[in-house]
């Protein structure tokens, strides 16, 4: 089981398409009493795959973070940050305990997010020294999604090698065809570039290759517990009652949930019919509820990502055949 911890739902940072602001709950972060009690109940089920610390910004609580990464046991360790606050002593302390540090950047422009990209650049720098696989997580939006190919550039000339590139969950393009004509060239040009691992056609290749679609279900692979002690099955569902899965203090409860909500991995109306369905993300329920704020739908601009994401892996596979 992967296990998520939310430190906390602050955040130093403003960014247009956050979606804790967009969730719109009450802000907290774990307290002194709770700490102990959710590595106690991780510990105590003693099947922790990946233990995923994430936020807001946890590195608003480093030493919390310090504290999970030593006192949980898991096969591996992952911190998503803004970047913000890395501090080489803090880089280096992760990587002595190979600790992984997701970080993200958004490229030449990140002062809409409220930070200098001078100093992302130069915590990022930092980052690479230790980390030279580091993950960077950029998120791209209508107005920025003609410059990912420079954003993605960007990085990469700073040393990046792998990266994540996420398009707005609250985007709704004003003219869906010219949006859909200038996704498509974006990232057919991203696909090109030389010595970068770029996760979403890595992994939707992997996925064409394999030929089989997952699931995606409640609290069976993955938890995420919030900052209070309560565990939901994904960080879209965070404080939402009706998806609530139990807490630390009472255990996972998942069948009801499950039982209440046999609507969570449906595949949504607009993909009845569609011949690359199998190849797409559409039955992830986090990906639904952000999108659409329901379980039942996936928004359009979700969809033209997945289209656009096939074609371009598909297009990489024939290359790689020899056409
Ligand atoms: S860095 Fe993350 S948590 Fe912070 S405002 Fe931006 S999207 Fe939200
Ligand atoms: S590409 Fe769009 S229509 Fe097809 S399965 Fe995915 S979300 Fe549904």
């Amino acid at each position: 089981m992967d296990y998520t911890i939310s430190i906390t739902n602050k955040c130093n940072l403003k960014c247009t398409y956050c979606y804790e602001r967009h969730l719109n709950t009450e802000y907290g972060c774990i307290t002194s009493d709770i700490r102990g009690k959710i590595a106690d109940f991780i510990n105590s089920r003693n099947d922790v795959g990946v233990l995923y610390l994430f936020g807001g910004e946890p590195l608003l609580y480093k030493d919390t973070v310090k504290y999970y990464c030593e006192s949980i046991k898991a096969k591996k360790y992952v911190i998503t940050t803004n970047g913000t606050l890395l501090e080489e002593e803090f880089i280096k302390w992760c990587a002595d305990r190979k600790v992984t540090i997701n970080m993200s950047h958004d490229g030449i422009e990140c002062t809409d997010r409220g930070v200098d990209t001078a100093l992302l650049d130069a915590n990022l720098k930092t980052l690479l020294k230790y980390q030279p696989d580091t993950l960077v997580q950029l998120v791209y939006t209508e107005e920025t999604l003609p410059k990912l190919y420079d954003n993605l550039m960007y990085l990469h000339k700073l040393g990046v090698k792998k990266v994540s590139a996420v398009m707005d969950s609250f985007l709704q393009p004003a003219d869906p065809d010219a949006f859909g004509d200038i996704l498509r060239e974006q990232w057919r040009k991203v696909s090109e570039i030389k010595d970068l691992y770029v996760y979403e056609l890595a992994t939707k290749k992997k996925r064409i290759k394999e030929n089989k679609q997952s699931l995606c279900e409640i609290c069976k692979k993955k938890i995420f517990i919030n900052w209070d002690g309560n565990i939901y099955p994904c960080v879209q569902f965070q404080n939402r009652p009706e998806y609530n899965c139990g807490s630390i203090f009472t255990g996972i409860k998942a069948e009801e949930a499950r039982k209440a909500h046999p609507d969570y991995s449906m595949v949504s109306e607009r993909c009845k019919g569609c011949e690359i369905s199998k190849y797409c993300r559409n039955s992830c329920a986090c990906r639904k509820m952000a999108t659409t704020n329901s379980v039942r739908d996936i928004s359009e601009a979700a969809c033209m990502e997945e289209q656009v994401h096939i074609l371009t892996a598909l297009e990489i596979i024939t290359k790689e055949n020899g056409g």
